[in-house]
Parts: structure tokens; C-alpha cells; sequence
């Protein structure tokens, strides 16, 4: 028999454990700022209005069934989604060197990528670690090394100032073995909501050329960093413009609200060349031949709800504005925490609140102050200091950021 006696306790995943552990919290001054999921100003999660829409007609759709999608997932999105990524009219798209395929969500396109690199990144002497930014998602490190790549940090996060250590990150991908694999996030950083200007993001990309490194980027908030869809995906427009062969994990659990549904798309873009076409093809064969043994085939339910959105340009419009009311009211938010911390006279310096920009704010708070945050005061966050903006409301900020001016003191 299957000599189970050998497998060891694994510890609970700390962000879920912190959701169960404010779940469990009785007080009514409560304040959940871990998980990453947009809240209303009542704290109450928010459907989309738009989705509303589109969850409308679909059901009113007489021929709307539950048949498989094809291994690759419902055409009709992976193709507006790839058009969201690189805009209407990329060239990558009308030489058809893109190949998209609908995942599990992000995580579970940043797996599927993991694994087809796992499987074929294997260029001469080339090295396979995956440079991750020093903090990041928890979960890259766990996808990578699932499949056998090894993981290595890239300097990300500057203690001092709580923004970019650029010069630390250059000197790390310069240092790297050339071709090795770098993870990007395109915006919006979890977790400390720090993003390359434009102009360092150049530097970024001609340092990577020079290097011949593979840039893979992670992208689960397009929408959220700036409340603009097409600036949000700019890092990976010009990468692509610069002729770079790269993939894309891609999420629509935020921008759509559509979490649990676990919509998202994998993409590779090929670099341009006459063969391009035809490699794209082969690596489509490829990623359908791992995403049947893993999955089959993906759910339907929240793939028909974006793609019916990305479809219809009224409803494009408005999703675009109910886009710009949840990173308008995250915006505000940030403004009224840094406001109230400079009103308390709270000892150090808060403009990083306002500089960061997503879901997350890296707040510098210490896990000692974290802990006491949780116990005190029964407002919960991750013990790295990462707040999730959009657990603040009209009600609670200022009951939060005295609770901080408290801690901090
Ligand atoms: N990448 C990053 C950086 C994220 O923050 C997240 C969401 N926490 C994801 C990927 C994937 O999330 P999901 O699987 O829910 O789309």
C-alpha cells in the first residue's frame, strides 16, 4: 500500500489562513485589508454591472448549453483577449505569431507557461532558473518549482524609499546567465504596488535584449494600475514592439470581478521572422497537448460573460467605466489614508501610499506592528505589511490609519 505515514504536514497557505482567521473574528470593528478582491464602499464585494448585463443575456440565450469548450478555450475570448494585451491592431496578431489559449485563470496560465517552458525551454546551454522580483506573488515560487524550475530573485522592492531599487534589479538581470527566464509584472505589483516608469521600463527591455533574456509576464490587474486598459498594458506592447518572443499569463478574476469563475488566457508571442507563423502553430499543438492532460479543456461560464463584454463595443465602454469607478474609489482611498496619517502627525513619511499604485500598497508597516494591528485592533493584512486597498472605505479609513498612527508610535 501507498505508504502515506511518509508525507509531512504542510503549512496552511498564510493568505487563506489570514481570511480564515478574520472570518472567525467576532469584533464588529473588523477590517479586512489581505485578500486581493475589490470591495465597495460597504465593504460588500461588487458584480460588475456590466457582467450583470452580460450574465443576462447569456441566460436569455435559448441555445446557451454546457457542452466542452475546445481544448483551447472559447475562441471568441482568447482572440479579443490577445487584442486587450497588444492592442486592435498589432502586427503580432496579423502576422499571426501570437497563440492564445484559456486557462484556469491567471494561476493557472502561469502554470500552463511554467510547464511548456519546463517541457521545451531548452536552447543550448541556456539557463532554466526563472528570475522573480524580490518580493513576489507568494504563489510564483510554489508554480515554478512544481514543475522543475528552479527560482532565483531579482532586487525589487527598496526598503528606504518603498519604491523601485532599480539599479538593484539592472544589476541582477545584467549579472543573470543570458538567456534566462525573467517575470515581469506588466502593472499594478502584488505586492507592493510599485511599477518601472515607462522610461525605466526601456532600460529594462534593451538590457534584456542585450542579454537574450525571455521576458515572462504575469498580468492579473490590466485596468487597475491607471483605470486604462491600454496604459496598463503598455510594458507589454513595447516589449512586442521591440521583437522580443515572450509569453503572457493573463487574469480576468480582477478586472472583471469574475474570481471564482477562473477566466484567464495564456499567450506566446513569437519574435517576428519569416518562420514565425509556423513556430506559433507548432507551439499552439504543444500547449493543447499539455492542457488536455491537465485540464481537458477550461470552464465555460466566465469565458462567456468576458467574451460577451470584449465583443460588443457598448458594453466594452461600459466596462471601461466601471474599470475607472474601481480604481477611482482605490485612488481616493490612498489619498484619505495618507491624508489622515499626515493629519495624526504619524512618524515617518506616507507619500509611498499614493506613489504605489494597483490593489496593493506596501505599507513598510513591521510584522511586530502587523501583529499588533490584528490583535489590537482586529484589522488584518499580510504579515509582510501588504495592504489591500480596496478593503478601505469611507467608514474605516480613518479608524485604520489611527490604529496605524497607534502601532507605529
Ligand atoms: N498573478 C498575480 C501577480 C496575482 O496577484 C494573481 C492574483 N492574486 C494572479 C496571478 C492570479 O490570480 P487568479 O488565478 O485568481 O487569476
Amino acid at each position: 500500500s501507498f505508504p502515506a505515514e511518509v508525507v509531512p504536514q504542510a503549512p496552511e497557505d498564510p493568505l487563506f489562513g489570514l481570511m480564515r482567521a478574520y472570518k472567525a473574528d467576532s469584533s464588529p470593528d473588523k477590517v479586512d485589508l489581505g485578500i486581493g478582491a475589490y470591495r465597495d464602499d460597504n465593504a460588500k464585494p461588487w458584480v460588475l454591472p456590466v457582467v450583470k448585463k452580460a450574465d443576462e443575456i447569456l441566460r436569455s440565450d435559448p441555445e446557451a448549453n454546457h457542452e466542452y469548450l475546445p481544448i483551447a478555450g472559447l475562441a471568441s475570448l482568447t482572440s479579443k483577449a490577445a487584442e486587450l494585451l497588444l492592442g486592435n491592431s498589432a502586427p503580432a496578431i496579423a502576422e499571426k505569431r501570437t497563440a492564445s489559449v484559456q486557462t484556469i485563470s491567471g494561476t493557472g496560465a502561469v502554470h500552463l507557461g511554467a510547464l511548456f517552458l519546463a517541457k521545451f525551454y531548452k536552447i543550448q546551454g541556456a539557463n532554466r532558473t526563472v528570475y522573480v522580483s524580490n518580493p513576489t506573488w507568494a504563489n510564483h515560487h510554489q508554480i515554478f518549482t512544481n514543475v522543475g524550475l528552479p527560482i532565483a530573485t531579482y532586487p525589487y522592492f527598496n526598503k528606504e524609499t518603498k519604491g523601485l531599487d532599480f539599479d538593484g534589479m539592472k544589476k541582477a538581470l545584467g549579472s543573470a546567465p543570458d538567456g534566462s527566464i525573467i517575470l515581469l509584472h506588466a502593472c499594478a505589483h502584488n505586492p507592493t504596488g510599485v511599477d518601472p516608469t515607462p522610461e525605466q521600463w526601456r532600460e529594462i527591455a534593451s538590457l534584456m535584449k542585450e542579454k537574450k533574456h525571455f521576458p515572462f509576464f504575469d498580468t492579473a490587474y490590466q485596468g487597475f494600475a491607471s483605470g486604462d486598459l491600454d496604459r496598463d498594458a503598455g510594458p507589454i506592447r513595447f516589449f512586442v514592439e521591440q521583437g522580443f518572443e515572450l509569453v503572457i499569463a493573463q487574469s480576468f478574476a480582477k478586472n472583471f470581478g469574475l474570481y471564482g469563475e477562473r477566466a484567464g488566457c495564456f499567450h506566446y508571442v513569437a519574435a517576428p521572422s519569416s518562420n514565425a507563423a509556423e513556430i506559433t502553430t507548432r507551439v499552439a499543438s504543444q500547449l493543447a497537448i499539455l492542457q488536455r492532460s491537465e485540464i481537458s479543456n477550461p470552464p465555460i461560464y466566465g469565458a462567456r460573460i468576458a467574451s460577451i463584454v470584449l465583443n460588443d463595443p457598448a458594453l466594452f465602454a461600459e466596462w471601461q467605466e466601471n474599470l475607472r469607478t474601481m480604481s477611482g474609489r482605490i485612488i481616493d482611498m490612498r489619498n484619505k489614508l495618507r491624508g489622515k496619517l499626515e493629519e495624526l502627525g504619524t512618524p515617518g513619511e506616507w507619500n509611498h501610499i499614493t506613489d504605489q499604485i494597483g490593489m496593493f500598497s506596501f505599507t513598510g508597516l513591521s510584522e511586530a506592528q502587523v501583529l499588533k494591528l490584528r490583535t489590537d485592533y482586529h484589522i488584518y493584512m499580510t504579515k509582510n505589511g501588504r495592504i489591500s486597498m480596496a478593503g478601505l472605505n469611507s467608514r474605516n479609513v480613518d479608524y485604520v490609519a489611527t490604529a496605524v498612527d497607534k502601532v507605529v508610535r
